[in-house]
C-alpha cells in the first residue's frame, strides 16, 4: 500500500491500536511498557479516566467557540496556571511551538516599546529546543535543524549552555530576551546549573531584558515541581509550556509577568483555537491531578526509586552505561560510545519503548503517576537489554 504521510519522521514500526495507562497495544495486540509517553505528553498515561469524563462532559456541551467569547475553563485555567507559576497574564495555543512563537513576540514588542528598533536581540542556547516554526527554530540552537531554512528571523545569537560568561558576551541593552530550557530536553536532558540561571536572572534585570523558561518538556510537574524554575528558585518573565498541559489533547500556554505582557494589546496576537473550551477543561483536569490528587507527590517519591535503579544498572554495566541524569521523571542515562542504538532496539525487542536524545542519551518518560512495579518492570526489561548488547 502506498503511504501518504510525509516523510518528516524515522518511526517505530509499530501501529498502535490502544493504550492504558503507560501501555500501548499495536494492531497486532502486542503489549509494550510505553516510557516514552507521547514524548511526555500523556502526564496521566493513556485512557486516563479523569481525562475522558472530561472530554465527554466538555464536548456534550461546547468544544469551540473562538476568543471572540469567553468561556469558563479558559478562564479556569489561566487563573490556576497564574497562581501556582507565580506569574500573571496566560495566553493559550496549541503547541509549545506556538508558544515559544508568542514569547518571542512578546520580547520584541516589549523591546519596541522600551526602545525602538534598537531593543531586539535575543540570545539562546548551543544545543536547546524549541520548536520547527521560523521563529522558534531561530532561537533552536542547533545548526543542523537551521541551516537548510535560512534566512531566519534576525539578531538572534547563541551562548554556550551553562557558561555563564559566554551570556555576559553578548548581553548589552539591546538584548530584549534570553529564552533556555532549564533541562535541555531534546538535546540529552542536560539541566541548568543553580548559579548559571541566576546568573542568567540578574544580567536580565540588569538590562531590562525578559528571561524566557521553556518549559514544554519540563514542565508541568516533570521536574518535579509543576515548572522547573521553582526547582531554582529563580522567577522567568515569560515561562511557555505544553506537552503535559493536555492530558493528551493539544495545548499551549504562555505565562507571563504584568510588567513582560503590558504592551501585548489587540491585534498583536492570536489563535483560533487557542484556549478552546475542551482542551482547556482538559488542562483544568490535569492541574487538579497533579495538585489535589497527588501526581506531584508520585513524581517526587518515584523519582528517588527510579534515580536509584537506574544508577545500580549504572553500577553493574559500566562498560556500557556512562551516567544518568536529569531531575524528577525526565531522566536521561548516557549510554558509553556506540550503545545507545542497540540498547534502544534491544529494549523494543524487550517491549519497552525508550525515546533517544541527543548524543548517545536515551530518555525515559513515564507518565507522572507511573507505579513503582511499572518502574521496576521497566527496569528489568532495560537491564535485559543492556545485558545482551
Ligand atoms: C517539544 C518541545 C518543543 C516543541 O513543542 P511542539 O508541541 O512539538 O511544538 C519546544 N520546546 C521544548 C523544550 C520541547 O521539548
Amino acid at each position: 500500500m502506498e503511504n501518504h504521510v510525509m516523510n518528516t519522521y524515522n518511526r517505530f514500526d509499530i501501529t498502535v491500536e490502544s493504550g492504558h495507562g503507560p501501555w500501548i497495544v499495536d494492531t497486532e495486540g502486542n503489549e509494550y511498557l510505553d516510557f516514552i509517553s507521547g514524548i511526555a505528553v500523556n502526564g496521566l498515561g493513556h485512557a486516563a479516566p479523569q481525562i475522558i469524563k472530561t472530554l465527554n462532559e466538555q464536548a456534550s456541551k461546547v468544544i469551540h467557540v473562538s476568543n471572540l467569547f469567553w468561556t469558563r475553563p479558559q478562564i479556569e485555567l489561566a487563573e490556576l496556571l497564574a497562581e501556582k507559576s507565580g506569574l500573571d497574564k496566560v495566553f493559550f495555543d496549541n503547541s509549545g511551538t506556538e508558544s515559544n512563537e508568542t514569547a518571542l513576540k512578546i520580547a520584541r514588542k516589549y523591546g519596541y516599546e522600551k526602545n525602538k528598533g534598537k531593543k531586539t536581540k535575543i540570545i539562546c542556547f548551543k544545543n536547546s529546543f524549541h520548536g520547527r516554526s521560523m521563529g522558534a527554530l531561530s532561537v533552536t540552537g542547533q545548526e543542523h535543524y537551521r541551516e537548510p531554512f535560512r534566512p531566519l528571523i534576525g539578531d538572534v545569537y547563541d551562548a554556550e549552555f551553562n557558561n555563564l560568561d559566554s551570556v555576559k558576551e553578548l548581553m548589552d541593552d539591546d538584548v530584549c530576551a534570553v529564552i533556555l530550557e532549564l533541562i535541555q530536553g531534546e538535546s540529552g536532558i542536560l539541566p541548568a546549573e543553580q548559579e548559571f540561571v541566576e546568573g542568567i536572572r540578574k544580567l536580565c534585570d540588569e538590562h531590562d531584558a525578559l528571561m524566557i523558561c521553556d518549559e514544554v518538556q519540563c514542565g508541568m510537574g516533570r521536574s518535579g515541581k509543576l515548572f522547573a524554575y521553582q526547582t531554582y528558585g529563580v522567577m522567568p518573565d515569560i515561562a511557555t509550556t505544553a506537552k503535559a498541559l493536555g492530558g493528551g489533547v493539544p495545548i499551549g500556554a504562555v505565562m507571563a509577568s504584568d510588567k513582560a505582557a503590558q504592551y501585548f494589546v489587540p491585534g498583536d496576537h492570536g489563535c483560533t483555537f487557542g484556549g478552546n473550551p475542551l482542551a482547556c477543561a482538559c488542562g483544568v483536569t490535569v492541574m487538579h491531578e497533579l495538585f489535589d490528587n497527588g501526581v506531584l507527590d508520585n513524581v517526587n517519591e518515584m523519582s528517588g526509586y527510579f534515580f536509584a535503579k537506574l544508577n545500580e544498572l549504572k553500577d553493574k554495566y559500566p562498560e556500557k552505561i556512562n551516567l544518568v541524569r536529569g531531575k524528577g521523571l525526565l531522566i536521561g542515562i548516557q549510554m558509553k560510545e556506540g550503545f545507545k542504538a542497540p540498547a534502544m532496539a534491544a529494549a523494543e525487542k524487550h517491549k519497552l519503548l525508550l525515546a533517544g536524545a541527543g548524543n548517545e542519551v536515551i530518555r525515559f518518560l513515564p507518565p507522572l503517576n507511573v507505579k513503582k512495579e511499572e518502574i521496576d518492570e521497566a527496569v528489568k526489561r532495560f537491564e535485559a537489554a543492556v545485558a545482551e548488547i
